[in-house]
């Protein structure tokens, strides 16, 4: 393992939160170093898995994740921020400076900025895994996947009973003929307006108390079994795609506890702040946010951190 010298800020995650910290903390003299790694799917986040982002102020005309996240990389290279493409597999937050180890490289660090962004649950159903019909009908991110040809005019499953199952239903009612919503209880989870949105919708059916127990096809799925969890019985119906919204993870477990979480496993922050239970840790982007969770409050909390940091290091006298 090549250990490089030291560094005043070190960025681990690659979204908007992280990329933003860089441009901050480089265009402060800082030199930052920033591991982009794979803990949530491709270097970049969850924006490499999305289309068009619509959302973002400054592009009116919208702009594709992927060319999105290559500008925010491109712009904190220019002011010299090192990027390394490695995950970060364990850092030692005990003593001081830190120690971030990547899969290649070990650096030391004197502050360190956690945005590992939140990767998106899946189930275990039967036909639903890698080397199954993952990816080839079965996706965790109806925002990203739905427009593909594959989805074009069929019935399709959203499991999930929260704001985000109701959002991804009505996102793929633009392409599906028809898309059911499988809840595992009575009640949604969702807002009362979401839910309403949801169940008026001429498109959208909610299957109450029901699973998804198995998913089957032929290159791609053609037909889920439904269970129903009161009375067991079961239904084969057709389906070309199932969606998971059953929430998110946040990336946390390189921390190995070191950091202070809430009761869904976010890292927590000082309300209004980056600073995090340990002094010269910062946290930004979807791994503290579990509310807002865009890219544009990912990359404002980005250059939160970055601030606090830089004006950290100050009062510590370590720059
Ligand atoms: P969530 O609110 O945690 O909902 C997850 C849903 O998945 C719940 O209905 C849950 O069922 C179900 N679920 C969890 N594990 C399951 C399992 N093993 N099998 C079957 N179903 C399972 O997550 P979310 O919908 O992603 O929302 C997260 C946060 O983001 C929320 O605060 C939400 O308000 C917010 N959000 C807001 C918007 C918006 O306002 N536009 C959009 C998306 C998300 P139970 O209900 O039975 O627990």
């Amino acid at each position: 393992m090549a250990i490089m010298e030291e560094r005043k800020v070190v960025i681990v995650g690659s979204g908007p939160a992280g990329y933003t910290a860089a441009i901050y903390a480089a265009r402060a003299n800082l030199k930052p170093l920033l591991f982009e790694g794979f803990h949530s799917g491709p270097a970049g986040g969850q924006l490499m898995t999305t289309t068009d982002v619509e959302n973002f102020p400054g592009f009116p005309e919208g702009i594709l994740g992927p060319m999105m996240m290559e500008s925010f990389k491109k712009q904190a290279q220019r002011f010299d921020t090192t990027v390394l493409t490695e995950d970060v597999v364990s850092v030692d937050l005990s003593s001081h400076p830190f120690i971030v180890k990547g899969t290649k490289t070990e650096v030391k660090a004197d502050a360190i900025i956690v945005a590992t962004g939140a990767t998106a649950k899946r189930l275990d159903i039967v036909g639903a895994g890698d080397g199954e019909y993952w990816q080839k009908g079965v996706t965790a991110c109806a925002i990203c996947d739905g427009a593909a040809p594959i989805f074009r005019n069929k019935h399709l499953y959203v499991i999930g009973g929260g704001d985000s199952a109701v959002e991804e239903a009505v996102f793929l009612t633009k392409y599906a003929s028809k898309v059911f919503i499988v809840h595992r209880r009575d009640e949604l989870r969702a807002s009362k307006i979401m839910a309403e949105r949801a169940m008026k919708h001429p498109k959208i059916e909610i299957l109450w108390n029901q699973v998804i127990d198995k998913i089957e096809g032929n290159e791609i799925v053609d037909k889920v079994t439904i269970k129903n969890v009161q009375t067991g019985k079961t239904e084969v119906r057709e389906a070309g795609g199932v969606f998971f919204a059953i929430g998110h993870k946040p990336n946390t477990d390189f921390l190995m506890g070191q950091l202070d979480t809430n009761e869904h496993g976010y890292l927590v922050v000082k309300p209004g702040t980056s600073y995090t239970n340990v002094e010269g840790a910062f946290a930004a982007g979807d791994v503290q946010d579990f509310t807002y969770r865009q890219a544009v409050t990912a990359a404002g909390s980005g250059c939160m951190a970055a601030l606090d940091a830089e004006r950290w290091l100050q009062e510590k006298g370590l720059i």
